[in-house]
């Protein structure tokens, strides 16, 4: 066999796909396949006895070939080599070689089989595949994201150093074919992660379930130095899982801190009393604040992104829009206004809308603030009105303390104003205003079961818009009255506590009170107050006027009117005689021999006869009557509306009076007058020429006997020209 082969053998050969070489044992050889022929590019002719050493790219090979088979435990083996093989057209390639010696029935070598396999393409493609994964491998590296993959029973492929580094602690548990729950639990046990609130084994599982799900949503963890990762995990195709985690502590400071200032932007933006909106240019909401959500009547949620101008009446609607469009031009827009708004309070309002700009310096948005000016505009209002009530001269006091109670009413939306007079716990109203009069002035009530007890106590102003939940709803007055609304302060006058201003009424107000109410119900009380004092200054003035004016018009001894103010009234008389020609008669009185009482009883005695003659005359006249003394011991009358026979007979009974009144215990003789009667008779009559006449009637009378009436009768012409 080993020289040559027989031809049925190598009729199989050649049908071989493997290509066949067989050499003697001196590596000679002496038999090649058609797939060898090919595989060598070179014919079987060419080959046959000539040596496979030409075929070695790299001799050394060669003999190293040679060694094998040399001994004969090696005879025994088939050996695989890979060889880089100089080819029949000196083009190379490598192959995978396959020898194994033959033997005669000896056990002797004779001759070496060799397959022969071209693994070139093969060993290029492996080549290719490991380049392909050097590259996979760089890209791995390369990528700042930590990289892992798990195969399909979650064990541990690979990763890259980025993931080692992240997860310091469990790279050690990081070895192909570890369990991804195994690294999980070697990184629990060092405190890798940080596990919140959750104990170890909920932690375990939490995360255990987020890792099969592999549906590439994104987690956030938390490690145990703080640090946040942003963990991604898919599935592959192989049925494993590759995971990516990526550092976002910076990112997660970054947003901590954006939601701080987010969150205290939002506290103070809550904080404030008005209104914020920030809106885009359609007009809809990118933020809203607390007392935007009331006004507009909605949640947070509710009304970010909607347009809030939709929800006003339409007229103020284009109020706003007009004010965004100037805006939008990029100026700072304020306005003033009054609006409805969806929580059913209509409030005047400051509106500022503010541009904002884009990096571009375009305007992108607009910051909307209404602030709620209402208070500050009825105050306004109320002390403009206050200003104009008291500086007028066109009213009294009792007329502006009637204006300034209106104003309240008005001012404070209430049915009822009432001024109080408070003595010795007993308070009575002095003024009030009611729609229908239901008030009225001069009731009295104990003063506890008023809340004017309560602003007393407190020693200033008293307000609630809801009694019944209230300090109030405790006291006598909420009781009877069930008064839910009231304002209230205390009356000073002259810095002594007079009473109380209050306001009030049945219902519940829809406001509350604010500050500036408070201080404006002081205010009218402060003013009230004062126009009380001024009035009462003046009805002092008047008083005292009044007693100076009867004071220089009355007699001191006897109290009545003294000579100059007699003759003033006597004046109006004769003017009323002139008009109308109302008749009267003048009456001139004398006591008799005065004198002599003065003499013979002393002066004080003669006073006192004065002041009983003139008691007793003052008592019987009429009001519309005039007396006065005149002189020392003379006295004089007009008798109103009554003529000549009307007055004598009033003087006859006076004579009689007169002697009866003046009649004293120790004197023993009787007081008696004369009187001498006078009536005008012409137009043109003078007061003085009357008293002249009635003073010649009495001269009459003294001459005649004493203690008689005498008239003055004119003479004939006049009696005629009347
Ligand atoms: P006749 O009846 O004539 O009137 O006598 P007569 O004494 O009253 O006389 P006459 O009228 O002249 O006297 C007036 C006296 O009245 C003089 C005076 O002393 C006295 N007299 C005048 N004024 C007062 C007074 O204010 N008090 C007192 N006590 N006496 C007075
Ligand atoms: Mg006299
Ligand atoms: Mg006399």
């Amino acid at each position: 066999m080993a020289e040559s082969i027989d031809l049925d053998l190598k009729q199989s050969f050649d049908d071989l796909h493997e290509s066949v070489l067989i050499t003697n044992q001196d590596r000679t050889i002496i038999f090649v396949n058609k797939s060898m022929e090919r595989l060598l590019r070179a014919k079987s002719e060419d080959l046959i006895g000539s040596t496979t050493k030409r075929f070695f790219a790299n001799p050394d090979k060669f003999e190293k070939m040679g060694e094998l088979y040399s001994t004969p435990a090696d005879q025994r083996h088939r050996q695989t080599y890979l060889l880089e093989l100089v080819l029949g057209d000196g083009s190379r390639t490598k192959a995978e070689v396959v020898s194994a010696p033959l033997f005669d029935a000896e056990r002797t070598l004779k001759g070496l089989l060799f397959f022969a396999r071209d693994v070139s393409e093969r060993l290029a493609l492996e080549e290719q595949n490991r380049n392909l994964a050097y590259t996979l491998e760089d890209a791995l590296h390369a990528i700042s994201e930590g990289f892992a993959i798990y195969d399909e029973n979650d064990r541990f492929e690979l990763c890259n150093e980025n993931y080692r580094e992240i997860y310091a602690h469990s790279a050690p548990a990081m070895v192909p074919g570890t369990s991804f729950e195994n690294i999980l639990r070697y990184g629990l046990d060092r405190n890798q992660y940080d596990t919140g609130n959750l104990s170890d084994e909920a932690w375990l599982a939490e995360r255990l379930a987020s890792h099969q799900k592999a549906d590439g949503s994104v987690i956030d963890q938390r490690l145990d130095d703080g640090r946040w990762l942003r963990i991604s995990e898919t599935r592959t195709k192989r049925g494993g899982i590759a995971g990516i985690r990526a550092d976002i502590t910076e990112l997660k400071e970054a947003q901590a801190k954006a939601e701080l200032a987010y969150k205290n932007l939002s506290l103070v933006a809550d904080s404030v009393s008005g209104s914020i909106a920030e809106v885009g240019l359609d007009g809809k909401c990118l933020f809203i604040n607390k007392t935007a959500c009331d006004w507009f009547k909605g949640t947070y949620e509710e009304l970010l992104g909607t347009r809030l101008r939709d929800r006003l009446p339409w007229k103020e609607r284009n109020f706003v829009r007009g004010l965004f469009e100037r805006a939008k031009q990029g100026q700072p827009v304020s306005e003033e206004g009054t609006f409805h708004f969806p929580d059913g309070v209509k409030r005047e309002c400051q509106f500022d809308c503010n541009p904002r700009f884009n990096e571009e310096g375009d305007v992108d948005g607009l910051v909307v603030m209404m602030s709620d000016i209402t208070d500050r505009k009825r105050t306004e209002r109320a002390l403009a009105e206050l200003y104009t009530i008291t500086s007028t001269r066109e009213l009294g006091h009792e007329e502006k303390i009637a204006e300034i109670l209106r104003l309240g009413c008005e001012h404070f939306d209430l049915p009822f104003g009432i001024i109080s007079h408070v003595m010795d716990d007993e308070y009575t109203i002095t003024h009030a205003h009611s729609p229908n009069g239901e008030l009225d002035p001069g009731t009295s009530f104990p003063l506890g079961d008023t809340y004017c007890a309560l602003t007393l106590e407190a020693d200033g102003p008293l307000a609630t818009v809801d009694a019944g939940n209230s300090e109030f709803s405790a006291h006598p007055r909420y009781e009877k009255f069930a008064l839910e609304t009231y304002i209230g302060a205390p009356l000073l006058v002259d810095g002594l506590v007079h009473g109380t201003v209050n306001f009030s009424a049945p219902e519940q107000r829809n406001r509350r009170f604010s500050s500036a109410d408070i201080q404006i119900v002081k205010q009218l009380a402060d003013w009230i107050g004062h126009e009380i004092a001024r009035q009462l200054d003046h009805q002092a003035l008047m008083d005292a006027k009044a007693n100076l004016e009867r004071m220089a018009s009355t007699d001191d001894l006897t109290q009545v009117l003294n000579r100059r103010a007699f003759l003033e009234r006597a004046n109006t008389e004769i003017h009323r005689f002139r008009r109308d020609r109302t008749p009267f008669t003048a009456v001139m009185m004398d006591i008799d021999r005065f004198k002599q009482i003065n003499d013979q009883y002393g002066h004080a005695i003669g006073d006192r006869v004065l002041r009983l003659f003139a008691d007793s005359i003052s008592v019987t006249l009429r009001s519309v009557d005039v007396f006065g003394r005149v002189g020392g011991e003379e006295f004089c009358m007009i008798l109103h509306n009554t003529d000549m026979d009307g007055a004598m007979a009033v003087c006859k009974r006076l004579l009689k009076k007169i002697s009866a009144d003046c009649q004293l215990p120790r004197l023993d003789e009787t007081i008696t007058c004369s009187m001498g009667l006078a009536t005008p008779v012409r137009e043109d009559v003078e007061f003085s020429t009357l008293m002249q006449r009635a003073d010649m009637a009495l001269y009459e009378a003294k001459a005649t006997g004493r203690n008689k009436c005498v008239a003055f009768i004119p003479p004939l012409e006049e009696a005629v020209g009347a």
